[in-house]
């Protein structure tokens, strides 16, 4: 059973980040801009975690702090301030935002190409189409980067997403079913009115779990020698977990991801992937 551990790939492309921002021929740098509405603990800790990654590869990172009660017209001009300000490369505006705000429409206001976390429409749209100069969501796309360079083949492969979310499911089912190197699976994606999941996931050569329910994948529900993606992040007392039983599921895995330590620094690293090259586009 191989482990693959993300967190090694992630600094691997981060130092690969690091490398071409040190030989920039210019002495502007790449800038990323997260917008935090109110103080959600585990928005805190991403944001914090997102700017230190930044600024350990040279990058520019600000964070707008702003109050839970700022209403929608106020968020939208900040933001749009923003997307028209010359320094600035990346803007993403970190989930959860409170009830009274949509996220879906907070994200239109941001400068698709500045948005750095994909989920603008025209994004998205790009995605869907295949087309290239827009910007894949950092999560599936870090899925997508751990398989490819951890030598596992996508291409023909059966591949069962559960989760359906447009953060993860459905934007990874979009790209790994692609025309393209390092994609064209065959793609599967399950959700909560999903029957017989079990025999879908057993059929599956690639199970990537996004359901966000602990431990969630047993070890019957994986056929032997597949590979195991757990995207899941719960925190269980002092412990994060993931969406898949670990302890049980890893005896019959080819490969499988660790939580934490597996899909997370990915994120990240295709965070500041995504800011490099919107910066690069800039230029
Ligand atoms: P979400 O709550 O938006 O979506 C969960 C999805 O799971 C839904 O589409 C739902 O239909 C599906 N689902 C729920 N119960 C199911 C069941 N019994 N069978 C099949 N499908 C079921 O979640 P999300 O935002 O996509 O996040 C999912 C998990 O991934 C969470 O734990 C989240 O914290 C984590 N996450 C991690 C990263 C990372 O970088 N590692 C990034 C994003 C999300």
């Amino acid at each position: 059973m191989t482990l693959l551990v993300g967190k090694k790939v992630a600094s691997e492309i981060e130092n690969e980040i690091r490398e071409k921002i040190e030989l920039l021929d210019t002495d502007r740098r790449p800038c990323l801009v997260v917008f935090l509405v109110g103080n959600h603990a585990p928005s805190l800790a991403y944001v914090s975690r997102k700017k230190i990654a930044c600024e350990s590869v040279g990058m520019i990172s600000e964070v707008q702090t702003l109050p839970e009660s700022i209403s929608k017209e106020d968020l939208i001009s900040k933001i749009r301030e923003k997307s028209q300000d010359p320094k600035v490369d990346g803007i993403l505006v970190q989930a959860p935002l409170p009830p009274h705000l949509s996220f879906a429409s907070i994200v239109e206001a941001i400068d698709p190409k500045k948005d750095v976390d994909g989920f603008h429409p025209l994004n998205m749209g790009k995605l869907m189409l295949g087309l290239e100069g827009g910007f894949i969501p950092c999560t599936p796309l870090g899925i997508q980067v751990l398989l490819s360079r951890s030598n596992i083949e996508i291409e023909g492969k059966h591949v069962v997403i559960i989760g359906r979310s447009n953060i993860v499911g459905r934007p990874l089912a979009a790209l790994l079913s692609q025309n393209r190197k390092g994609c064209n699976a065959t793609v599967t994606i399950a959700h909560s009115k999903t029957e017989r999941l079990i025999e879908l996931t057993r059929s599956a050569d690639i199970i990537v779990a996004a359901c966000g329910k602990p431990r969630f994948v047993t070890a019957e529900m994986v056929q032997e020698g597949s590979v195991v993606i757990d995207v899941g992040i719960s925190r269980i007392g002092n412990r994060l977990v993931g969406d898949v039983d670990f302890d049980s599921v890893q005896s019959k895995c080819k490969a499988i991801t660790p939580v934490p330590n597996g899909v997370g620094p990915m994120t990240v690293a295709c965070l500041l992937h995504n800011t490099l090259l919107s910066f690069e586009r800039s230029l």
